[in-house]
């Protein structure tokens, strides 16, 4: 139907992307084939390059073209408390409400029975090490209020209790269900301001 194999081929490996459909995918291969060919050229080597170049920070696996992120090598942050969030996106919109001066610890996911992500695939057992092995003496938990964000949150409360850290989650002000990606820098800012002490 796409009368191009090649056409074909482009379109089934942008539908692996996230949030893409076929007829996104369909739109993104025509604005390809209508761009200079110069423009697909450089588009393609930033990629390959971002690929070779963007790891994560052997630390809290935020992204970061060195070892450690910008985060974790910034001497003038609070290296004693570390905010877990679900993912990149997360970090970004905290940043944005300019409330939080500590590290952070990136999970690349939540634990889902929906999804059948394996919990091992997620960063816990890195923060724990974490915990462990650095003075680190708040865990701020900023998952989404979603059941998979709650039931991670509850899991990662549960294996650190056994530690001597102050766990904490935001007090009040974010509705349930909500994912940390869309709350607003003035809701964030008091949710975390407020935060409190999980027993
Ligand atoms: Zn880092």
């Amino acid at each position: 139907m796409y009368h191009s194999e090649k056409l074909r081929a482009v379109i089934k490996k942008l539908m692996l992307f996230p949030g893409v459909g076929e007829k996104t995918a369909m739109r993104f291969a025509m604005f390809l084939i209508q761009s200079p060919k110069s423009f697909v050229e450089s588009l393609a080597k930033d990629i390959v390059e971002m690929k070779e170049k963007v790891k994560l920070c052997k630390e809290c696996f935020f992204i970061s073209e060195n070892e450690l992120c910008r985060f974790c090598s910034d001497e003038k942050r609070d290296r004693t408390k570390i905010c877990v969030v679900e993912s990149i996106e997360d970090v970004f919109t905290v940043e944005r409400a300019n409330v939080w001066d500590g590290l952070y610890h990136v999970l690349w996911g939540v634990i889902s029975a929906r999804e059948g992500l394996d919990i091992s695939q997620l960063k816990i057992k890195e923060l724990v090490t974490r915990v462990i092995s650095k003075d680190i003496r708040e865990v701020l938990i900023f998952t989404d209020t979603t059941v998979e964000g709650e039931a991670t949150a509850m899991y990662i409360k549960k294996l650190l209790s056994n530690f001597d850290v102050k766990i904490t989650r935001p007090a009040y002000g974010i509705p349930l269900g909500m994912e940390v990606e869309y709350i607003d820098p003035a809701t964030l800012k008091r949710a975390l301001s407020s935060r409190e002490e999980v027993k």
